[in-house]
C-alpha cells in the first residue's frame, strides 16, 4: 500500500497547530526568511517553475508559469488572490488546511508575493466557513505581530499585506473573475476574457490567483528544492495531492498521497472499501463537475494522464464513491439541480441549458420520462459545452453527458418502466 505522506498535513492534529509559535517551532517561516535574505524574486519564481507545481483548484495550470505572466518589477502595482472559496461538491481538503495549518498557506502567499513583487493578497474565503475565516484572520494578525507581514518585512525592504474577505455562498464566486467582482463589492459574475487577470484583475490591477493548497506547497518547495519535489508523485503532476473521499466508503476523509496512487487503492485501502461491503457502482474522481467512472474503470492513476485515459479529470481531487444502491438518474438530478441553481444567468446556453437538463432528468426520475430523453440530454448538454463565458457550463454538461453514456441502460429503464427501477434496491440497501 502506498504510504500516506505528511507534507502538507504535517501539522494537522498537532496541539496549537494554528498558532504562529507552534508553526515556527517546526521550521515554519524559515522558507520565507531564506527567500527574503538570500534569493532574488526571479530565483524564487524560477524554483517554483522548476518544481512544476500544478494548480490544485481544478484547472491544474502550472503555478510558477502563471506567476510569470504578471508584469515585472515592484514599481507596477500588482495583487495576489488566494482562492479559498472551496465549494465544488465533494471537495473539502482546503478547509482542512485553513482550519488546522493557516500559517503554511500564509507563508506560501508571502513567498509568492516576494517572487512576483506584489503589494498584497486578498484571501477570499467561502462564506459558509466562518471558523476558517476567524482562524485565518488570527493567523494574519499573528504574522503582522511577528513582522512577517507589513512594511519592511524582516528588514528586507519588502512590503506586503494580506486582507481576509468573506464570500456570501455563491458557487460561481469560486471562478476567478467572478471572485474578483465579488471582492470589489459587485455581483459575483464571471468576466469576459480577455483581458485576463494577469493584465486586468482586482480593481483593474494585474492579479495572480491561486488556490489554498497550491500556496501551501510553496514553502515545501523552497525548503527542499524543486528536485526533491518533482521526485514525488507522477512526472505530469509532481508532489502530493490531498484526496478528499466521501460517499459510500468506510473511512471517508482527506488522504495525502503521491499523485500517482491508483483510484482502486484510494478507495479500497485508504478509505477502507465500500460501505456495507456492497459492490461499487460509480465514482466521480475529481469533484462533481468531472465525468463519472464505472466500477470497472478504477485501475487508473490519480493524475492527469491516468484519468484522461478513461475520459475524466483529476479536478479538485474530491472523490465521490457510490455503491450499487445508488440510482444514477437520481444522482444526476441532484447535480443538475445544483448547477441550475448556481448558474449566474449571463450566458443563454448555461442559463437555459442547466434548467432544461434539470427538468428532463427530473421527469425521468419521477416516471414521466420519454424514450428519446437520453438523446435529448446529450443534445442539450452538447450545446452548452464550450459555448459559455466561464467553465460552469461545461461543469454541468460533462456529468450529464457522462452519466448518460456510462449508465444509459439505467436511464432508458426509467423511461421504459415509467418509474425508478432502483427504488427496490435502495430500500434493500437501507434495511
Ligand atoms: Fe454565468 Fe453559466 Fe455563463 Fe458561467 S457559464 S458566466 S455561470 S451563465
Amino acid at each position: 500500500m502506498t504510504e500516506v505522506l505528511k507534507l502538507l498535513t504535517r501539522n494537522v492534529g498537532k496541539p496549537n497547530s494554528t498558532h504562529v509559535d507552534a508553526y515556527m517551532g517546526s521550521g515554519g517561516y524559515e522558507s520565507l526568511m531564506t527567500v527574503l535574505h538570500k534569493w532574488t524574486p526571479e530565483q524564487t519564481l524560477n524554483e517554483v517553475k522548476a518544481a512544476n507545481l500544478k494548480g490544485r483548484g481544478g484547472a491544474g495550470f502550472p503555478a510558477g508559469l502563471k506567476w510569470s505572466f504578471l508584469p515585472k518589477g515592484k514599481e507596477v502595482l500588482k495583487y495576489l488572490v488566494c482562492n479559498a472559496d472551496e465549494s465544488e461538491p465533494g471537495t473539502f481538503k482546503d478547509r482542512l488546511l485553513i482550519e488546522n495549518d493557516p500559517h503554511s498557506i500564509l507563508e506560501g502567499i508571502i513567498i509568492a508575493g516576494w517572487a512576483t513583487q506584489a503589494a498584497g493578497c486578498f484571501f477570499y474565503i467561502r462564506g459558509e466557513m466562518p471558523a476558517g475565516a476567524r482562524i485565518f484572520q488570527k493567523a494574519v494578525d499573528q504574522a503582522y505581530a511577528k513582522g512577517f507581514l507589513g512594511k519592511n518585512i524582516l528588514g528586507s525592504g519588502f512590503n506586503f499585506d494580506v486582507w481576509v474577505s468573506r464570500g456570501a455562498g455563491a458557487y460561481i464566486c469560486g471562478e476567478e473573475t467572478a471572485l474578483m467582482d465579488s471582492l470589489e463589492g459587485k455581483r459575483g459574475q464571471p468576466r469576459l476574457k480577455p483581458p485576463f487577470p494577469a493584465g486586468y484583475g482586482v480593481y483593474g490591477v494585474p492579479t495572480n490567483i491561486n488556490n489554498v493548497e497550491s500556496y501551501a506547497n510553496v514553502p515545501l518547495i523552497i525548503r527542499n528544492g524543486a528536485g526533491w519535489y518533482t521526485a514525488i508523485g507522477s512526472p505530469s503532476a509532481p508532489g502530493t495531492r490531498l484526496f478528499g473521499i466521501s460517499g459510500h466508503v468506510k473511512r471517508p476523509g482527506v488522504f495525502e498521497l503521491p499523485s500517482g496512487v491508483t483510484l482502486r487503492e484510494l478507495i479500497y485501502e485508504h478509505a477502507g472499501g465500500i460501505l456495507g461491503d456492497r459492490p461499487l457502482k460509480a465514482v466521480i474522481p475529481g469533484g462533481s463537475s468531472v465525468p463519472v467512472l464505472r466500477a470497472d474503470q478504477i485501475d487508473v492513476t490519480m493524475d492527469p494522464d491516468g484519468l484522461k485515459s478513461v475520459g475524466t479529470m483529476v479536478g479538485s481531487a474530491g472523490v465521490i464513491v457510490m455503491n450499487d444502491s445508488v440510482c444514477m438518474v437520481k444522482a444526476l438530478l441532484n447535480l443538475m439541480e445544483f448547477y441550475a441553481h448556481e448558474s449566474c444567468g449571463q450566458c443563454t446556453p448555461c442559463r437555459e441549458g442547466t434548467h432544461w437538463l434539470e427538468l428532463i432528468v427530473r421527469r425521468l426520475e419521477e416516471g414521466g420520462g420519454r424514450p428519446s430523453d437520453c438523446d435529448l440530454i446529450l443534445d442539450v448538454a452538447g450545446n452548452i459545452m464550450g459555448r459559455t463565458i466561464c467553465p460552469l457550463g461545461d461543469a454541468a454538461a460533462m456529468p450529464a453527458i457522462s452519466f448518460v453514456q456510462q449508465f444509459r441502460e439505467e436511464f432508458e429503464a426509467h423511461a421504459r418502466e415509467g418509474r425508478c427501477p432502483m427504488r427496490d434496491v435502495r430500500m434493500t440497501a437501507a434495511i
